[in-house]
């Protein structure tokens, strides 16, 4: 399957992964010039396509939502390029401790990639905030916010972006629909505390990290709302198997199973439990 490009105002697109892989996004400035979110090396032919189609003649700046290889393996890629990374320290200091064996982790079932772009590696941001930031471009403002409560939620990085005059809300992967989330390298009770004040959040679409683009904020506090129920419900889940009162069976299969069955990437059930008990993702 092959991602599509929607459109979800008059500057902004978001590149939206086939079957809940990643999405990434694009604002576009009043000059032609481009701020871009995420991008995964994996995809860059895909990236370059989107960044054409949608008329963007240059880059400005790239800004990571958070440090997993899913939206950051690019960085080498546009770093070659002049173009300034953003993220926030949080992010900067996990890539920076705990990048390194993730990064060449995921690249072992894509070596070719080490030919197509010699010298590819884990590629720091350099332009980086603590607690918010504006990003501009003519015609465009993207006010940056750290969420990772106490410094842990869905990653260490976790940042959402709000592009002001067009109102499109972009929430990283503190936010997946129609999907199941990874929860493996997340804090969930800090990840639930983070999204509380997301259901107040003002904006016209909403961006998830994986997943359908959502427009209006009755459908988006919905979303939010699932996304935390789903935390919740899970969480007390694994609670259960580590106090001997459920297996590791029915719990997945209770995550599967109701309101949870239509949503894909079902194999994180799994992972994310084993994860769970074991300390490993891979
Ligand atoms: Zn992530």
């Amino acid at each position: 399957m092959e991602s599509t490009i929607r459109q979800v105002s008059k500057s902004a697109y978001v590149i939206v992964g086939p079957e809940g892989a990643t999405n990434f996004s694009i604002v576009r400035a009043s000059d032609g010039s481009a701020v871009l979110i995420d991008a995964d090396i994996r995809r860059i032919d895909e990236v370059e396509e989107a960044l054409r189609l949608t008329g963007c003649s240059e880059v400005k700046h790239l800004i990571d939502t958070h440090e997993h290889f899913d939206h950051t393996s690019a960085n080498f890629y546009f770093r070659r390029r002049g173009v300034p990374i953003v993220a926030s320290t949080g992010c900067l200091a996990a890539m920076r401790d705990e990048g390194g064996p993730d990064f060449e982790c995921m690249m072992k079932p894509v070596p070719d990639l080490y030919e197509r772009f010699p010298g590819l590696s884990l590629t720091l941001p350099d332009v980086v905030f603590a607690d918010e930031t504006d990003v501009k471009l003519p015609g465009v403002t993207l006010r940056l916010k750290y969420r990772a409560e106490n410094g842990h939620g869905h990653s260490k990085g976790d940042t959402t972006i709000y592009f002001e005059e067009e109102e499109v809300f972009i929430a990283g992967d503190l936010l997946y629909t129609e999907v199941h989330p990874v929860t493996f390298f997340g804090n969930i009770p800090n990840w639930l505390t983070a999204l509380k004040p997301l259901f107040q959040s003002h904006y016209r679409q909403l961006v998830p990290g994986h997943g359908p683009t959502v427009t209006g904020e009755q459908e988006g506090r919905r979303y939010f709302k699932r996304m935390y129920d789903y935390l919740e419900d899970f969480h007390g889940n694994l609670q259960e198997i580590k106090a001997g009162r459920k297996s590791r069976e029915e719990v997945a299969k209770h995550m599967l199973s109701g309101s949870y069955t239509p949503l894909g990437k079902s194999r994180m059930v799994e992972r994310n439990i084993n994860q769970f008990l074991t300390g490993r993702w891979y």
